[in-house]
């Protein structure tokens, strides 16, 4: 049977992609293509950023009170397609619809913050800097911005800066992960009938030649990335070197410390919440759990009592609590890492290589390694999907140090009732999204997110106050009359 071709937004319209090349979209559930993904290059590209060049100096005039008319428009179509958009997520993605909603409504707050554009893009001004003369600051946009999206929250990330972008006056090309192009043809649908003018915004789809025709082109003055840590890097180095603004949000190794006085039951829930929700698909994902002074049994045992009740299957049904992994590539590179966690001598207290789900879909069950040494593979590499490796420490101290030791710092939790260890936690984690009794530091939309060390690369952060930074130049005016 035919599957749907998708077509490209540029300047105000859906045009052929005109690329021989596709990548075939699947339900990770089932296994059933979904539809083809066109492969663009340079020539997609360079159109799509020649319309939003074009787009640009008349919505850089356009007052921000009637800009943010559009957002405003977009959050009201968002939310009446709030349960198409979710399950079109799941279906592209493989996360349950529960997991699909919450990223959506994440997602749609963005929308909401960036409408706050006419406060949060406000200058400074300074009367009589010397006799007669005053000095004001003011942020100008810039032109072009882009982002490249991963497909682990196929709605939710490319609204981490879009709506931020064209709120400060500048004009944007997105390229959605090939993997899940269904979610922001959704939004770009949207998009069209919030009324943003032709080549506003615009969305190229392709893998890495389309991202790699963004990084170089002339035209574009920034650009977002989010995904895995060695794309990050080449992202944030190519684009720099083309004197582009960059900010590259790369992979994890996330550690959640639990102390011994912890509420246990409730840190237990959380922990299983956050190895497990989204399949593991998530750069906020505990990876890691270090138990600590002599709690380690009850851990390993509360965990897997919870991680053995999980119900595994397709998102889009009731009472799954877990759904696929994206790919059968993706599903084959976590086996992978099981086999050689347990080559390498780790102890798999709970294997989920065999799961009682669809055969045809992408299935790897909650998986729970004891035993693991810092040195081995499963300790030091991300694996993004379901499984869990317990490391636990007589201290405190010896478990900051675990942290400390790998290259990746996006996010770290604590569980304690112990406000001197939560102190100590928060001061000395390198990771820069600190949880305190919370098993997923989760991206809030009116704060910055992003990582440290290896999981970030750039200086700027996503969403939040300095979003405004990043989408704008500062332009300082002195004058006398
Ligand atoms: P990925 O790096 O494979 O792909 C991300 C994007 O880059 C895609 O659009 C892809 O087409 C493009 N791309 C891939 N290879 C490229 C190359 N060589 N040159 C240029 N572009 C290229 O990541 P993914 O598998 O889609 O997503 C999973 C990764 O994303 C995980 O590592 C996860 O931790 C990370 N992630 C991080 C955050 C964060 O906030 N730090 C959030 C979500 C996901």
């Amino acid at each position: 049977m035919a599957v749907e071709r998708l077509r490209n937004y540029i300047d105000g319209a859906w045009v052929d992609a005109g690329a021989a090349a596709c990548h075939v979209v699947r339900n990770p559930a089932t296994g059933a293509a979904l539809g083809e993904c066109p492969l663009g290059g340079a020539a997609q590209v360079d159109a799509a950023v020649q319309a939003a060049a074009r787009a640009f100096p008349p919505w850089r005039k356009t007052p921000v009170e009637d800009r943010i008319q559009h957002l405003f428009k977009l959050k009201q179509l968002l939310e009446q397609h709030f349960e198409e958009l979710a399950a079109t997520c799941t279906r592209e993605n493989g996360k349950t619809l529960a997991e699909s909603r919450g990223s959506v409504r994440r997602g749609v707050q963005m929308v909401e913050v960036a409408a706050g554009a006419p406060s949060l893009l406000m200058g400074q001004v300074l009367e009589d800097v010397a006799h007669g003369i005053d000095c004001a600051a003011i942020r100008q946009p810039l032109g072009v911005f882009a982002a490249i999206a991963p497909f682990n929250f196929p709605a939710m990330v490319p609204l981490w800066f879009f709506p931020f972008a064209v709120a400060c006056g500048n004009t944007f090309v997105l390229k959605p992960s090939e993997q899940v192009p269904f979610s922001q043809k959704l939004v770009f649908e949207l998009v069209h009938e919030a009324g943003f003018p032709k080549g506003v915004l615009n969305m190229v789809l392709g893998g890495k030649d389309a991202a790699n025709a963004l990084l170089v082109h002339e035209r574009v003055r920034g650009v977002s990335f989010v995904g895995s840590s060695a794309v990050a890097e080449h992202v944030y180095r190519t684009a720099t070197a083309h004197g582009k603004r960059a900010q590259a949000l790369g992979g994890a190794k996330n550690f959640i410390i639990v102390m011994p006085d912890a509420d246990m039951e409730a840190a237990l829930d959380n922990i299983t919440e956050s190895a497990c929700g989204c399949a593991g698909e998530r750069c906020l994902a505990a990876a890691v759990v270090v138990p600590v002074g002599g709690c380690e049994g009850r851990v390993r045992e509360g965990l897997v009592a919870r991680m053995r009740r999980l119900r595994v299957g397709d998102g889009a049904r009731t009472g799954v609590h877990m759904g696929p992994l994206v790919s059968a590539a993706h599903k084959q590179r976590v086996l992978d890492y099981i086999a050689r966690g347990i080559a390498e001598g780790a102890e798999l207290v709970l294997d989920g290589r065999s799961v009682d789900a669809d055969p045809n879909g992408f299935f790897v069950g909650p998986t729970l390694f004891d035993r693991v040494a810092p040195e081995m593979t499963i300790a030091r590499e991300e694996i993004f999907g379901p499984v869990l490796c317990l490391m636990p420490r007589a201290t405190l101290a010896e478990a900051l140090e675990l942290p400390r030791r790998q290259p990746l710092a996006n996010a770290a939790s604590i569980f304690t009732t112990s406000g001197k260890a939560a102190r100590t936690f928060q001061y000395e984690i390198e990771a820069s999204m600190a949880g305190v009794n919370i098993g997923v530091a989760a991206p809030m939309s009116f704060f910055g997110f992003g990582g440290a060390k290896g999981s970030f690369f750039g200086d700027l952060k996503a969403h939040g106050r300095e979003t405004f930074d990043f989408y704008t130049d500062r332009k300082v005016v002195i004058s006398r009359w």
